[in-house]
C-alpha cells in the first residue's frame, strides 16, 4: 500500500513551528505578523477559501485584516487599496483572492503589489526569483507541493517529474522549482499535449493540476509512481450536508494501489497551500521587521 502524503498533518506541524516563532518574537517585544486579505464579490468558494485562511492566521497567532468589496468596485479603486496596503507599515503581507470580476485585470492588480508583501508569490519578480540563487517569496501552491515531498523524503534528484497543467499559478512555477531546487527532469503537459498517457506513464513523480476529475486513470500511471493531485473541483454529492464534495484529477481508488506515495483530496495539497501562505507571511514579516 502507498504512503499517504498527509498534507493536513504536515501543515499542522508547520503551523506549530510558526506559532513557536511568533511567540518567540512577541516575547522580544515585537508585534504579531499581520496578513491582509482583499476579497471582491460574493463567490461562495472564494469566501470558503478566505475563511480557511483567516482560521489559519488565528491558529498561529497572526493578526489579520479582512477587506471585502462589492463586485462593482472599479479597477482604479482596487488599485488604490493595494497602494495603501503597500505603504501600510502595520501590514506585512497581503493577498487579493482570485477570481476577480471580469472588468478588473488580474495582471494589473497582481503587478501593483509590492513584491516584499506579495505572500501569494504571484508577482513577476517573485515568480522569476525561482530561477535565481536569491529566491524571494515563492508561489504558495508549488511551494507547498515541494515542502510536502521534502518532508516525506521523496527522492527527486534525476527523477522524471511529469506535471499535467501548466498554469501561471501552479504547473509552470512548479516545473521551474522541480528543475532548480529538486534537480528533477521535468515534462510539462498542457491541453495541447498529444497522447497525454504516453507522458504520464513514464513519470516517477506525477503532479496533476488541471481541475478535471477522473483525468488520470489507473492505466496512465507507472507502478510505484509518486502522485501529487493538486486538482480541486466541487462535484455534486447529495450524501453531504453541503451538497458537494471536493474531487481531485486522479481516480484515487484505482490509482492509489499502484503508487508508492499519493496525496488525498481533500487533505493533501490544499492544507499545504495555506501553510505556505503562512510561511510566506512569516518571511515577509521577518524581512521587513529584522531583529536588529
Ligand atoms: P487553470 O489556470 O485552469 O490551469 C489548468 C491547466 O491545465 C492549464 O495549463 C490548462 O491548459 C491545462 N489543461 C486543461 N485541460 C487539460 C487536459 N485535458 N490535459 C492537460 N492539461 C490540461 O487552473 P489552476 O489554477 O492551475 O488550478 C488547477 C487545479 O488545481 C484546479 O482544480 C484548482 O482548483 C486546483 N488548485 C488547487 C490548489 C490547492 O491548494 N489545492 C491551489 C491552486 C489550484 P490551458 O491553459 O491551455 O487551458
Amino acid at each position: 500500500m502507498p504512503t499517504i502524503l498527509d498534507g493536513k498533518k504536515v501543515a499542522s506541524d508547520i503551523k506549530n513551528e510558526i506559532s513557536a516563532r511568533v511567540e518567540e518574537r512577541k516575547s522580544k517585544g515585537f508585534r504579531a505578523p499581520n496578513l491582509a486579505i482583499i476579497i471582491v464579490g460574493d463567490d461562495g468558494a472564494s469566501h470558503t477559501y478566505v475563511n480557511g485562511k483567516i482560521a489559519a492566521c488565528k491558529s498561529v497567532g497572526f493578526d489579520f485584516t479582512l477587506m471585502h468589496f462589492a463586485s462593482t468596485i472599479s479597477e482604479e479603486k482596487l488599485l488604490k487599496h493595494v497602494e495603501n496596503l503597500n505603504s501600510d507599515e502595520d501590514i506585512d503581507g497581503f493577498i487579493v483572492q482570485l477570481p476577480l470580476p471580469e472588468h478588473i485585470s488580474v495582471e494589473k492588480i497582481t503587478e501593483s503589489i509590492k513584491p516584499e508583501k506579495d505572500v501569494d508569490g504571484f508577482t513577476n519578480q517573485n515568480f522569476g526569483s525561482i530561477v535565481s540563487k536569491n529566491q524571494l517569496i515563492l508561489p504558495a501552491t508549488p511551494f507547498g507541493v515541494m515542502e510536502l515531498l521534502r518532508r516525506y523524503d521523496v527522492e527527486t534528484e534525476g527523477k522524471h517529474c511529469v506535471i499535467v497543467g501548466a498554469s501561471r499559478l501552479v504547473g509552470a512555477p512548479l516545473g521551474m522549482m522541480m528543475t532548480e531546487s529538486a534537480h528533477a527532469t521535468v515534462t510539462l503537459c498542457h491541453k495541447y499535449t498529444n497522447d497525454l498517457a504516453s507522458h504520464t506513464k513514464s513519470a516517477d513523480i506525477l503532479v496533476v493540476a488541471v481541475g478535471k476529475p477522473g483525468l488520470i486513470s489507473e492505466d496512465m500511471v507507472k507502478e510505484g509512481a509518486v502522485i501529487v493531485d493538486v486538482g480541486t473541483t466541487r462535484v455534486e454529492d447529495k450524501t453531504k450536508k453541503s451538497g458537494f464534495r471536493l474531487s481531485g484529477d486522479v481516480d484515487y481508488d484505482t490509482v492509489a494501489p499502484k503508487t508508492s506515495f499519493i496525496t488525498p483530496v481533500p487533505g493533501g495539497v490544499g492544507p499545504m497551500t495555506i501553510a505556505s501562505l503562512l510561511l510566506n507571511t512569516l518571511k515577509a514579516y521577518e524581512d521587513q521587521n529584522p531583529e536588529g
